[in-house]
């Protein structure tokens, strides 16, 4: 306030009262005493050194909204005063002025405001309880949640579900319910403040329970009443709240607080939180039944994979071992050790198996001969599993190895020992005619002693060939012109081409590079392959035969329009004795012609393969690696 008699009068009649007065005479002195000291309430006038004192009231209002600021004016000025308020100022003085009127009013707007900060402390403190209140519960919840996420411990969890349900809703006792859909009962799950003995042997019937209309329902129940209620046939209750538990649709429990001693009612905070809670405990027990069923999942693989008779390694993408059975461990020999995490190859320590592992990884899915030093033989077998790693497989098949020797032994010395009688055979029956004059009924059944006598020697020289190539004899191998063999062939089945009207279209690439085999093999191969083309393949069909070089291979196509191999005859075709159910009944043949075949191909270090369809014919080939000049050393 400007200086005035009417601030001297104001500012003695204060200081009479036993007021400390401070004065400003402009806005920015009025902002230094507000630092400065808290007022109890504030006079401003109506023009203060031309600046309004309503506009400086109403900024100090901003900061301290309950101050009491009263202003001075001249005279009773109703439009004044209107404006005064509505901007927030507490009162009004104005002359005349009686010391007692001042007093009064500064004390009667001094007192108001105390009441409003107490009021307001009050509230703040109100709400500041009921917020940490808020707080501890959703910590509560948020630390329950954790534990049914991390434990698997259903008992537990639920336990504490109830626990917390108790707890957060200052309820007498909790119980978790769920539903026997046998005997359409509620039975206790987990209970608080419930004799043991009485939530053991609980059970509730569905029907005319209040549990059992929630389960009906699905909908959530809560009462309080002034007398208690009989709820079950058990207990009586004051107030309750029931919340269902839900899977999807269907509701299999309860999750219930009630008071049976005090009328204390439940809130809808209370029943917000019971929902929260019934969430966890759905959780929980969905967890339950989801590790259980892994678990027993595992156990069936467990068995699985402990009872087979076939090693199996499990490895991750750097091939460090993620799982190994005790048919693996029994194979290489490793005790109960535990190898998971360590290197295969380091675990295994086996060289036969370090050779193997880059060439199994290379060609997964195919199947690998593994054998061990002392004689066992292994078929190994590398198959890549999408985010996982692989699985390497071993199947013991020594002794089917060793049957496989047997009958090739036992093939061999027949074959061998019914070669001298069949040479006498052959020889005797040529000499019958020499002897003296057959008819020509006799001299016919000779022509068939003859050619049966052929066949069987043929199957006899294949028989013996195919063991000789088996057991590896033919280890002398020198520089071959592939073409000439091919050449030799053709010229050989030339006859037989044009007796069957086909046609031929032979293509060789110029300045083929020369093989590295065995001339008399490598001529059995082609022989075999370009005698089924014409044998299979009707008259009037076309062979084609193409011979060119490839990256370092040479690679021999037989091409004709003939029957054609049956898919599911496919897989076989290169086993002994197999023809394709296709073949007619009166071709001549054995099924070893492409048997040998494929031992020569293998014994070559090459590869062969064919693409066929019923009807329209077949496509075989060879693929052979080139001569190498160093290779001789
Ligand atoms: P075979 O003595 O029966 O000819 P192979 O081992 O040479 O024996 O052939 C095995 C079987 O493969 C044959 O019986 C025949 O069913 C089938 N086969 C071989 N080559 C051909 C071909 N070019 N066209 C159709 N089928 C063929």
């Amino acid at each position: 306030m400007d200086d005035s008699p009417a601030l001297g009068l104001l500012e003695r009649a204060l200081r009479a009262a036993g007021y400390t007065v401070s004065k400003a005479q402009d806005a920015e002195a009025v902002d230094r005493l507000l630092l400065e000291s808290a007022p109890v309430v504030m006079l401003v006038s109506q023009n203060l050194k031309s600046q309004s004192g309503i506009e400086i009231g109403k900024k100090v209002l901003e900061r301290f909204p309950t101050l009491p600021i009263l202003l001075y004016a001249d005279k009773d000025d109703v439009k004044l005063f209107k404006e005064a308020i509505r901007a927030g100022l507490a009162d009004f003085l104005y002359p005349p002025l009686r010391i007692d009127d001042i007093v009064a009013i500064i004390k009667h707007n001094q007192k108001r405001a105390e009441q409003m900060g107490d009021w307001v402390r009050r509230e703040v403190r109100r709400s500041t309880a009921s917020l940490e209140k808020r707080v501890d519960e959703m910590e509560a919840l948020i630390k329950l949640g954790r534990t049914v996420n991390s434990s698997l411990d259903t008992d537990s969890v639920l336990t504490s579900v109830v626990t917390a349900a108790v707890e957060l809703t200052g309820a007498e006792e909790g119980q978790l319910l769920l539903l026997d859909e046998e005997t359409s009962e509620l039975y206790m799950r987990a209970g608080r403040n419930f004799e043991e003995n009485f939530a053991r042997t609980f059970r509730l019937p569905v029907k005319d329970s209040i549990a059992g209309q929630v389960i009906h329902t699905g909908q959530p129940i809560s009462f309080c009443q002034d007398s208690p209620s009989k709820i079950k046939t058990a207990y009586l209750v004051y107030a309750l709240i029931y919340v269902p538990l839900r899977i999807g649709e269907r509701v299999v429990g309860v999750l219930g607080v009630d008071n049976r001693q005090n009328k204390r009612p439940f809130t809808q905070q209370n029943e917000l939180i019971m929902s929260v809670l019934a969430d966890y405990a759905v959780i929980a027990l969905e967890n339950a039944k989801a590790f259980e069923s892994t678990e027993q999942e595992r156990q069936k693989l467990d068995s699985t994979l402990t009872n087979i008779q076939d090693g199996v390694i499990l490895l991750d993408p750097e091939q460090n071992i993620l799982l190994i059975n005790p048919a693996a461990r029994k194979a290489f020999g490793l005790g109960f050790k535990d190898l998971t995490g360590e290197p295969v190859l380091q675990a295994l320590s086996n060289n036969e198996f370090a050779v193997i592992l880059p060439s199994i990884i290379d060609n997964p899915l195919k199947q690998h001969e593994m054998m061990f030093e002392d004689g066992r033989v292994f078929n190994t077998q590398y198959v890549p599993i999408p985010e996982i790693g692989a699985v390497v497989t071993f199947e013991e098949i020594t002794h089917l190895k060793m049957l496989d020797r047997l009958k090739s032994d036992f093939i061999h010395t027949i074959s061998h020992d019914l070669r001298s009688p069949l040479t006498a055979i052959m020889g005797y029956v040529e000499l019958l005619g020499r002897v003296g004059p057959l008819n020509e009924q006799q001299q016919q059944f000779v022509k068939h002693v003859q050619n049966s006598a052929q066949n069987i020697t043929s199957l006899i020289n294949d028989l013996l060939d195919l063991g000789r190539i088996e057991a590896g004899f033919d280890t002398r191998k020198d520089e071959v012109a592939f073409e000439t063999i091919l050449r030799y062939t053709l010229d050989n089945l030339n006859q037989q081409i044009i007796e069957k009207g086909q046609s031929l279209n032979l293509s060789v690439q110029d300045g083929l590079p020369s093989l590295r085999g065995n001339p008399i093999r490598l001529r059995q191969l082609v022989d075999n392959l370009l005698v089924n083309a014409v044998k299979y393949t009707p008259a009037g069909g076309i062979l084609t035969v193409n011979l060119f070089s490839e990256d370092g291979q040479i690679i021999l196509e037989v091409i004709d329009t003939g029957l054609g191999i049956p898919a599911t005859d496919q897989p076989h075709i290169f086993e002994k004795f197999y023809r394709a159910s296709n073949t007619p009944k009166n071709a001549p043949g054995t099924g070893l012609g492409l048997a040998i075949v494929k031992s020569i191909v293998d014994n070559h270090d090459g590869r062969i393969w064919l693409e066929s369809s019923v009807g329209k014919g077949s496509k075989f080939v060879v693929v052979l690696p080139v001569y190498k000049a160093d290779e001789d050393a």
